[in-house]
């Protein structure tokens, strides 16, 4: 089977696609013929070492397929299932193994593509919406790159939830995205202070959610009211340099810095956010907006697309 695998870190030039031995599932497993698999920017930190991961390893960190073989003890699946996973890590390949206890059903409805584009980003805007910072009827929160995956999602669910969203984009193109998932405003980067300041009448943020990190930062503490909330949840501009805790006495801030795995630490989390999380996509609350799809063979190019900042929504890679 034929896999995308990185036996260095680095940049883009370090991915090879290779010829692997056919795999076949241990105890607690099941083998997965992947149909789709997430492009994210989890995989780019790993595969830069910015996440350090055992090598060589296998790149993509989320798919969906069908279940071909289960391993002893394996209960509730069978061959033929529709199932999705994510934060496991050797998706960008032919087959994948799984532990049985992190594949979600993929129910009727939900497309194999449309799985595999939502699971792992559409759990993380989840639990950012709910547990990270709780967006209630009335919140007003900030949300950076809007467009991107992760930031339409957020937007759709915040505004489902009641919340009012601020977005920033680079491009106008982006912005008009952020604004057709539901932005009240969509503004560039430089004008969010003064957008946020306008819009809530001097007042501030609830809430930010930052996934670009270095170049937000400043701004996203800048905007909050007094015990409102930073949501720090990634670093797509780079790491946001050491900080000293006394910043936050300027409005008593919240600061957090959340990652998946603790959100989805137990099989019953996992269900019940996927479930909910399907049942949006069905309802047309959040909508997979799949922007590109690419072969095995393309993956640089997938990779080039989402680092250069030239992507929206999802892309996917179809082994
Ligand atoms: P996106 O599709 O959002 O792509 C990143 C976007 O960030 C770009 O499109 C760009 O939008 C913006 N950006 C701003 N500055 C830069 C820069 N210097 N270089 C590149 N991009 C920049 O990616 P994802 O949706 O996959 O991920 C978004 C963030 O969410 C990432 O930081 C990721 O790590 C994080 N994440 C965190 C998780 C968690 O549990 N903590 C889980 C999943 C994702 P624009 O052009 O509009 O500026």
């Amino acid at each position: 089977m034929r896999a995308v695998v990185f036996e260095e870190f680095g940049d883009r030039s370090v991915l090879r696609v290779q010829d692997r031995p056919d795999l076949s599932p241990g105890p607690g497993e099941a083998l997965v013929l992947v149909g789709a698999s997430g492009v994210n920017y989890m995989d780019v930190y790993q595969r830069t070492g910015t996440y350090q991961v055992p090598l060589p390893a296998t790149l993509g960190s989320e798919g969906a397929g069908t279940v071909l073989q289960l391993g002893d003890g394996v209960r509730g699946l069978a061959p033929g299932d529709r199932v999705a996973w994510t934060a496991v890590p050797g998706s960008h390949a032919e087959q994948a193994l799984v532990p049985a206890e992190r594949l979600v059903p993929v129910p009727d409805g939900i497309t194999t593509e449309q799985a595999a584009a939502v699971l792992l980003q559409g759990l993380t805007a989840h639990y950012l919406t709910h547990d990270s910072f709780a967006v209630r009827p009335g919140s007003t929160v900030l949300v950076h790159a809007a467009a991107g995956g992760m930031g339409q999602l957020l937007t759709r669910i915040a505004t489902h939830l009641g919340g009012r969203v601020i977005a920033t984009a680079s491009t106008p193109e982006k912005r008009d995205l952020a604004e057709a998932a539901g932005a009240v405003r969509a503004v560039p980067y430089d004008a969010a202070a003064d957008t946020v300041d306008e819009l809530t009448g001097g007042a501030g943020a609830d809430a930010v959610y930052d996934g670009v990190g270095a170049d937000t930062f400043d701004t996203s503490l800048r905007v909050l009211r007094p015990r409102g909330t930073l949501v720090l949840f990634g670093a797509a501009s780079g790491k946001v340099p050491p900080f000293d805790p006394l910043r936050l006495m300027a409005g008593s801030y919240f600061l957090t810095r959340p990652t998946l795995g603790h959100f989805i630490a137990t099989r019953r989390e996992l269900l019940e956010r996927a479930e909910t999380l399907f049942g949006w996509v069905a309802e047309s609350v959040v909508d997979a907006t799949i922007t590109g799809r690419y072969p095995l063979d393309e993956v640089v190019s997938a990779y080039e697309t989402l680092e250069s900042r030239r992507s929206t929504g999802k892309l996917l890679i179809i082994p």
